[in-house]
Parts: C-alpha cells; structure tokens; sequence
C-alpha cells in the first residue's frame, strides 16, 4: 500500500495525459504554450476568481504574493506556527518577520483568537510594522477565513490564502483560493491537485494585482520580456505540466468525491479510537492529509507499519522550533497547542484510488 498512490490515478488517466503531453511535443511551444493559458481560464473558473496566473511552484506562488504586497524589512506578517516551512520563509525571505500564531485544536489551523493577540502585541512592542497575514489551509481544510478577514480589516492587514494543500476545500460554497486578497496553491505531486514536477498559481480578484503578477514572473517585464520595468524573477509553470493539469483538473472534481468517501470510511472506522480530524459545519476538506492525534504516536504508527500501512507526521517540528528561525527566540510555552500537536499527530494513508 502506497501513502499517496499517484501511479494507480496515472494508470486510470494514461490515455488522456499521454495525448495532452504529446500534443505539447508536437507544437513545441515548451514555454508559455497555448496550454498554460487554457489551464489559466479552467483554474479561475473552479475556484471563482477573475485571475488565475501559474508559476513553478507554490513557494515561489508565495514569494510572488509578498512581492505585490510590497512586504519588506520592517514588516510583520503573521502566519501559523504549525505549517510546511515554506509558509514562514517566504515571509523572512523578503526581510520581514514572520509572528507566528497558535492553533486552533480542534482544526489544526491558525488560531483567530491567538491571532488578535500576537498582532497587538505586536503594535503595543512598536517595533514592526503590522503588514499581513499568511493563514493556511492545513491538510485541505480551509481556515477560519470568516473571522480571519474580520481581523484583517479591523487591523488593515492583507490577508493571503495558503492553499497549497487546500485547493478543492470550500466554505459555504465558497472555494478555496478565493479567500483574502491573494491566494496562493501548489502543484506538487502529492498535493490534492498535482502535476508531475514542480508548479503553482496565484489567485486573485485584483487587477492591478495580476498585471503586477505576470510581470513579477518573467523578469518584471513591461511591454516585452527585454524591457524590464522592475526586478522580478523567472516563475513560469512549464506548459508540459500545464498539459497535464488539465487532465487532473477535468478528473478532480470525481477525485474530490472519492478522498471524501475514504475520509468518512476512516472516521466511522477510527472515532473513538483516535481524535479524528473534524470539519466545521458548512466547510469542505480536500483532503490533503488524514491526520489523527494519538498520545502514544511511536506505538500507533509501529502497529500500522506491521501491517504494511504506511503513516507520516505532517509536521513534528513547528515554525517557532525550526533551526532557521531560532534568532525569533520563542518558546513552546508561547504556542501550547501546535507544540503539542507536533509532538502527537500522525497521518494515514490518503489519495482518491485508496
Ligand atoms: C507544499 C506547500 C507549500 C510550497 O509548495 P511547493 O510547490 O512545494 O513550493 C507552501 N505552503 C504549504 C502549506 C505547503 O504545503
């Protein structure tokens, strides 16, 4: 048994897939192909924004993000301390600092209350400057955009959407990669919606925002790709992956269905057994990951492995811990639930052929 089995959705998507790559091989535009557009329109009409703009991955989705919003040395921007490091570095990448903020225990995603708390903290220290807020939606799960977007206009912070595991989640019909003023997502393989390399999108209601974007990806281009009006970076999704993504996007939405069903299996299986992960009224979980909490972790993972059941830990070490962010010197003390967590979680097997 495989922890995500991308060669059994390869095997069921092989005909379509082979046709779309070598389509690509026939035409030959390996770089912002007709593809790569196509896909554009398909993503912004799933997720419902007006502007969908790929690039090469979800971290550079990410930096590109902090580069629109001007976030620099000086800045604060708040973001969970329980996440994939890319979350935190980005922030630190640009010079600014992240504030990392505690969970909420019962969705493993960035606490609103904790979250007023660190920012007026922040104002009150005077030290930084109060600039946005990156909220993620951990292991498919939106976050708790409703009371996050309360917080960030009573500050006038931005918020971003970190939906590199989100992509497919909703909120009141809402979906994911809407929410906050960028969203962001990843393409990587084992997420929800992956390719076969490396890759990523920005979403986004803004138009000034896209302009920004398109030019931000290929050199800070202004008219053409030699005329550079800004320093930018080179971020493009390659349209051989593009090709791909429109396979698995037109089989996503039956794929969605299918984590959702193997999630309801597990829950009637394990509740009781385990804390199982819960998913508000009115949300949808894509299903990233399925991750229990167990007080007795080494033990539930070695039962799972004798029986050849692989199992992960989505994330034992959190931001405030990471060896790269120690000069932040916080303390466990400040985050009780995400160090906590981190030291209890582990996940199940997950993918939409289980
Ligand atoms: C995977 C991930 C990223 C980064 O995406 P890459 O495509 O690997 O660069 C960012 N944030 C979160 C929460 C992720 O899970």
């Amino acid at each position: 048994m495989q922890f995500i089995d991308l060669e059994a959705q390869y095997k069921h998507l092989k005909e379509k897939i082979d046709a779309r790559i070598h389509k690509v091989l026939d035409h030959g535009q390996y770089i912002m192909g007709p593809e790569v557009q196509e896909l554009e329109e398909k993503l912004a009409e799933y997720v419902g924004v007006k502007h969908a703009i790929t690039c090469a991955n979800g971290t550079d989705a990410l930096t590109l993000a902090m580069m629109v919003l001007d976030i620099k040395p000086g800045d604060a921007v708040f973001c969970p301390t329980f996440t994939f490091f890319a979350t935190a570095e980005v922030i630190a990448y640009e010079g600014a600092t992240p504030v990392f903020v505690d969970s909420d225990e019962a969705t493993f995603n960035i606490c609103p209350v904790d979250l007023e708390k660190r920012i007026q903290a922040t104002i009150a220290d005077g030290k930084l400057s109060p600039k946005a807020i990156i909220a993620v939606d951990l292991f498919g799960l939106p976050a708790n955009y409703p009371e996050i977007q309360k917080i960030a206009d009573k500050y006038n912070l931005k918020l971003v959407e970190d939906a590199a595991q989100g992509f497919g989640g909703e909120i009141n019909g809402k979906r994911a990669g809407s929410f906050g003023d960028i969203a962001t997502t990843s393409f990587f393989p084992a997420k929800p919606l992956g390719c076969y390399g490396d890759g990523g999108a920005i979403f986004t209601n803004n138009d000034e925002y896209a302009e920004l974007l398109k030019s931000y990806r290929v050199h800070g281009k202004g008219k053409d790709k030699y005329d550079n009006v800004r320093i930018g970076m080179n971020s493009r999704l390659d349209t051989i992956q593009a090709a791909i993504l429109l396979e698995k996007l037109a089989a996503f939405p039956t794929e969605l269905i299918n984590r959702n069903k193997a999630a309801d299996n597990y829950e009637r299986t394990l509740t009781g057994k385990y804390k199982t992960p819960q998913v508000p009224e009115g949300y949808v979980s894509s299903w990233a990951q399925y991750t229990l909490v167990s007080d007795n972790r080494s033990a539930e993972m070695e039962k799972y492995k004798e029986q050849g059941i692989p199992t992960m830990i989505y994330y034992g070490t959190c931001m405030h811990q990471q060896t790269a962010f120690k000069q932040l010197n916080y303390t466990d003390e400040a985050f009780p639930v995400a160090s906590k967590l981190a030291g209890n979680v582990f996940s199940l097997p997950m993918h939409p052929y289980l």
